[in-house]
C-alpha cells in the first residue's frame, strides 16, 4: 500500500484514487469516507491485525480510514448502571479504566494480558470484536460473559445489537459500518478470564475461558455465563455448563469435572499452533482456573 499524502478531513473521496490512508478528524468524517470507499475501504484502528495481513497472505484494502484519534471513540464512561466503551480504546487503556471495578475483573484480565505491552498499547477493543478471522481474540469471550451490546454506526445513523447477534453478522458487515461503542450493564457478579498460550506471553492463546457468576446469599450460583474462545472459529458461550452450575455452590473441582463431561460439544479447530483435540482437552483445566479466579475476585 502506498502511504502517499494522507487525505485530510475532506468530503471529496474518489474510487480511482491511489492507495491511501485517510486520517479522520471526526466520527462523521470517518463514516462519510467509509461510505464513499465502499468495499475498497476499511477502518484502520490499532493496525495490529491489518499490519500482519501479508503474513496471513491476505490482501490489503486499497483505502483505510484511520479512526484511532477520534475523540468520540476514545472514552470509557462509567455510570452506576452501565459502562460505555469507545471502540478505539486500546487494550491497555481499557484494563486501566476497569481497575478497581471487581465485577469487570474478567474483562480487565482479557484486555490487560492479551499479546504483549507494545501491542496492548495499540490494539483496540473495536478491532478485537470486528476481526472475524481472529479466533483467539481475548475480549470477545470476556464480553460475551457480560451481556455486552455493540453499537454500530454508519452515515444514516446507529443501532445496537447484542454481542451474540453481532458475531453472527460481523463477517458480512456492510462496508461503511463501524463499531462505535460497547455497552455493558453493571450488576453484582464475579468474573474471570483465563487463557493458555503455548510458549510465551506474546503468543495467541490456544484456548480461552471467560466466566461470570452471580451468587445468592447462600453462595449458590444464581446466574452463570461461560464463554470459550480460540477453540472454535468464533468464541461462544457454553450453555450446558452454565446450566449445570445453577443452584450449586461454585466449586472449582466439581465445575471442572462437569466440564470434562461436556467438552464433546466443541469440535475444535486445527492450526499450526495446536491441534483441535488439544484445544478441547485443556478446557476443563481452564474452567477450574477460571472458577478459582472468580471466587478470589
Ligand atoms: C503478535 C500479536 C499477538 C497478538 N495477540 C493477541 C492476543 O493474544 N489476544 C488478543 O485479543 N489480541 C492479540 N493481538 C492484537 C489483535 O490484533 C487485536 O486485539 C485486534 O484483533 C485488532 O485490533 P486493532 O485495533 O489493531 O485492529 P486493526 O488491525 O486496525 O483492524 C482489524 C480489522 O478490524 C476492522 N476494524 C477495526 N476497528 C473497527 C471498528 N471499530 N469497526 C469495524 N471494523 C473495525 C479493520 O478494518 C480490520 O479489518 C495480537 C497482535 C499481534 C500483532
Amino acid at each position: 500500500m502506498m502511504s502517499g499524502s494522507p487525505i485530510q478531513d475532506s468530503a471529496v473521496v474518489t474510487h480511482d484514487a491511489p492507495a491511501s490512508i485517510y486520517v479522520a478528524r471526526s466520527l462523521a468524517g470517518a463514516l462519510d469516507a467509509l461510505g464513499e470507499y465502499g468495499t475498497a475501504g476499511a477502518p484502520f484502528a490499532g493496525g495490529t491485525w491489518i499490519m500482519r495481513s501479508p503474513i496471513r497472505h491476505q490482501p490489503l484494502k486499497t483505502h483505510y480510514v484511520a479512526i484511532g484519534r477520534l475523540p468520540e471513540l476514545t472514552a470509557v464512561r462509567i455510570s452506576s448502571d452501565a459502562i460505555e466503551i469507545g471502540a478505539t480504546i486500546t487494550h491497555a487503556a481499557l484494563a486501566a479504566a476497569l481497575a478497581g471495578l471487581p465485577e469487570f475483573a474478567g474483562l480487565a484480565a482479557a484486555a490487560g494480558h492479551s499479546a504483549n505491552p507494545a501491542i496492548r498499547a495499540m490494539a483496540t477493543i473495536g478491532g478485537n470484536l470486528a476481526t472475524s478471522e481472529f479466533a483467539a481474540a481475548d475480549c470477545v469471550p470476556a464480553l460475551l460473559c457480560l451481556d455486552a451490546d455493540v453499537e454500530i454506526s454508519d452515515r444514516r445513523g446507529r443501532e445496537h445489537l447484542s454481542l451474540t447477534d453481532f458475531l453472527k453478522i460481523r463477517s458480512t458487515l456492510a462496508p461503511g459500518r463501524l463499531v462505535t461503542r460497547i455497552i455493558l450493564p453493571r450488576t453484582e457478579r464475579k468474573t474471570a478470564h483465563v487463557r493458555l498460550p503455548l510458549r510465551r506471553a506474546g503468543d495467541y492463546p490456544v484456548a480461552i475461558v471467560s466466566l461470570s457468576v452471580s451468587l445468592d446469599a447462600t453462595s449458590r450460583v444464581q446466574a452463570a455465563r461461560i464463554a470459550v474462545g480460540s477453540v472454535e472459529a468464533t468464541a461462544r458461550r457454553w450453555p450446558r455448563l452454565e446450566a449445570a452450575l445453577l443452584g450449586r455452590p461454585l466449586d472449582a473441582t466439581a465445575v471442572a469435572r462437569t466440564a470434562t463431561e461436556l467438552t464433546d460439544e466443541f469440535v475444535g479447530r486445527d492450526s499450526v499452533d495446536a491441534p483441535a483435540w488439544y484445544r478441547v482437552s485443556v478446557l476443563p483445566g481452564l474452567v477450574r482456573r477460571a472458577a478459582i479466579a472468580a471466587l478470589g475476585s
